[in-house]
């Protein structure tokens, strides 16, 4: 199995995976949207009573919208994860009371009129836990309203909850490869103008295949094509894959990290499959 990284932003990959089957494509998939941990926001604690500011002005501790939801949005604020930092809370070593290695704190303190957004939220720790996506709207609080919170993110995987879930608009499809009969090729411009990727295109004067990758197998040249010269095909051991990530990982450690957990889950197969008797 290999990977060229065709593209690699902050938040985005595609690549090719080469010499793989597509058990192991999918398997690659699926562990990149349902087994990547992040961290999310888990328990949220609402300060209840008024809330008084600097200034000795009284607020009423409430807003437009149920306590639950308030929470349940907070839950699916992408938090910063840094990959190899933190253990499971219930696997951590202060006995999930929640220490550094396994929690991170926010409270979240604001007076009406405003709006809530994702940046109210202060980390109790380094600026690095600052949240990134700072306009995700959370509640609009109306005169005299506030709302004061402490929240505790923890480490999960998207199998229990959508809110950990690192990725999306995780795909691939098999690697194209589109040959054109030039014996064949009556040099005309229709499958030019059937391809929606730009595959095809011209150079001096003949009918070529200008960027092989961009097909889609949509097989719209094949059909455009009257003489039948082209051929539309695809590498069964090859694909184009890509994902994104909501930025609470980055797609590398994204990738680096569903690749090593791959790994161990083969492992403890293989392990797993040696003790049996024959
Ligand atoms: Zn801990």
């Amino acid at each position: 199995m290999e990977i060229k990284i065709l593209e690699l932003m902050d938040t985005k990959a595609k690549f090719i995976l080469s010499d793989a089957k597509p058990e192991i494509a999918n398997a690659l998939r699926r562990c990149l949207m349902a087994e990547v941990p992040k961290m999310a926001i888990e328990g949220v604690e609402f300060h209840l009573g008024p809330i008084r500011d600097e200034e000795g002005n009284e607020y009423e501790s409430v807003s437009p919208l149920f306590d639950e939801i308030v929470a349940h949005r907070l839950g699916l604020v992408p938090i910063p994860t840094d990959p190899d930092l933190y253990t499971y809370k219930e696997k951590c070593s202060c006995g999930g009371e929640g220490c550094p290695n396994c929690t991170i704190m926010y409270s979240l303190n604001k007076k009406g009129p405003s709006e809530v957004y994702s940046g109210d939220l202060e980390p109790l720790g380094g600026p690095e836990l600052r949240v990134k996506d700072e306009l995700i709207p959370i509640v609009k609080l109306g005169p005299g309203q506030a709302i004061l919170v402490y929240a505790s993110a923890q480490l999960g995987v998207a199998k229990k909850h959508a809110k950990w879930q690192v990725t999306s608009g995780v795909g691939y499809k098999y690697f194209p490869k589109v040959a054109i009969n030039h014996a064949k090729c009556d040099m005309g411009d229709a499958c030019i103008k059937a391809c929606p990727r730009g595959v095809i295109g011209k150079k001096d004067g003949k009918t070529v295949i200008v960027d092989p990758e961009a097909c889609i197998l949509c097989m719209a040249c094949e059909e455009a094509c009257v003489t039948k010269a082209i051929k539309v095909d695809s590498d069964k051991s090859k694909f184009v894959f890509e994902f994104e990530t909501d930025g609470s990982l980055s797609a590398q450690n994204t990738l680096l990290k569903a690749l090593e957990i791959l790994e161990n889950k083969f492992e403890e197969f293989k392990e797993l499959v040696s003790t049996l008797e024959s």
